[in-house]
């Protein structure tokens, strides 16, 4: 395993790759759990090379304690991504990336950043799509790997390729979770005990709205989630969504040949807990 810091560095290595070799790429921003993992190993089965990014982009928080407060594991990270055979691993600077302009490029991408997470984190999905543009520029992946855990996410990357005509797929992965069912998040490691216990019912929540959509209306869902959360003292929800998948339009009616997701964004003191379902 190659770990490099510089473009110049891994520019010269990506460089020696046979073109008729397939690139398969998986960003991240470190403290590596399961859910990272299962992606990277996707990656590894459906590529000749694979390179992992752990980077930190400063310009897709809008909060700063956040960014002070997100977890840092390198040297576990390497160890890890050593034992399942990881070819690269790009870890540069901010200032390798940015140069001295920290600073997010704005993007159009059609409503889909105005909703949920672009809604309650101004400058996010500029901040993304500005440090996945400058990684797929960078190291030009045949295919580029994204959780559904971060499912918003994952429909404006797909957005900002096709707005960039970027010759990458792009291949979303199922959301990996803990054996109580809650979803792997490098966040994680901040909640303490009772947040930690109080935290799988949000995926619990998730499953019986999905119960409810089959047969009710949005609005008895909707009353379901919000109640639960009133009665839990350990988590505060921010919100909840019911959306078509493409779109991210949140809904009040259910239409026929459409795909549904919900979406919680919820706090456990200072940490901040995203999930989703398939509805339907
Ligand atoms: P992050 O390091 O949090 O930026 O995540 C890097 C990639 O891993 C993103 O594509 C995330 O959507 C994905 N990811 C994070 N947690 C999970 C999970 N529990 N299951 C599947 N993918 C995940």
């Amino acid at each position: 395993m190659k770990v490099f810091k510089t473009i110049k560095s891994i520019h010269s290595n990506l460089l020696v790759i046979n073109k008729s070799k397939s690139l398969g790429f998986v960003p991240t921003m470190g403290a590596l759990h399961g859910g990272h993992l299962s992606i990277i190993k996707k990656a590894k089965k459906e590529n000749d090379y694979i390179v992992v990014s752990i980077f930190v982009n400063p310009t897709q928080f809008d909060n700063k304690e956040d960014l002070i407060n997100y977890p840092s594991t390198i040297d576990n990270d390497l160890k890890l991504l050593k034992s399942i055979s990881c070819d690269f691993v790009f870890c540069p600077t901010a200032n390798e990336i940015y140069d001295s302009k920290i600073k997010s490029e704005s993007f159009n991408f059609n409503g889909l950043d105005q909703v949920m997470e672009g809604a309650f984190r101004k400058g996010h999905f500029d901040g993304v799509g500005t440090i996945v543009k400058r990684f797929f520029e960078i190291l030009k992946p045949n295919k580029a790997y994204f959780g559904e855990k971060d499912f918003q996410q994952l429909q404006i990357i797909k957005k900002m390729v096709s707005i960039n005509c970027f010759p990458i797929q792009i291949i979303p992965c199922p959301i990996f979770r803990e054996a109580d069912g809650l979803a792997m998040s490098s966040r994680n490691v901040r909640l303490n005990l009772q947040q930690r216990n109080a935290a799988p019912i949000i995926h619990k929540i998730l499953i019986k709205s999905k119960e409810l959509f089959a047969n009710k209306g949005i609005e008895t869902v909707k009353y379901f989630v919000e109640k639960e959360f009133e009665n839990n003292p350990f988590l505060a929800l921010e919100y909840f969504e019911i959306a078509e998948i493409d779109t991210l339009i949140s809904i009040n009616k259910k239409l026929k040949n459409k795909k549904y997701r919900a979406f919680i964004a919820a706090f456990a003191g200072e940490v901040r807990l995203i999930d989703n379902i398939a509805l339907n």
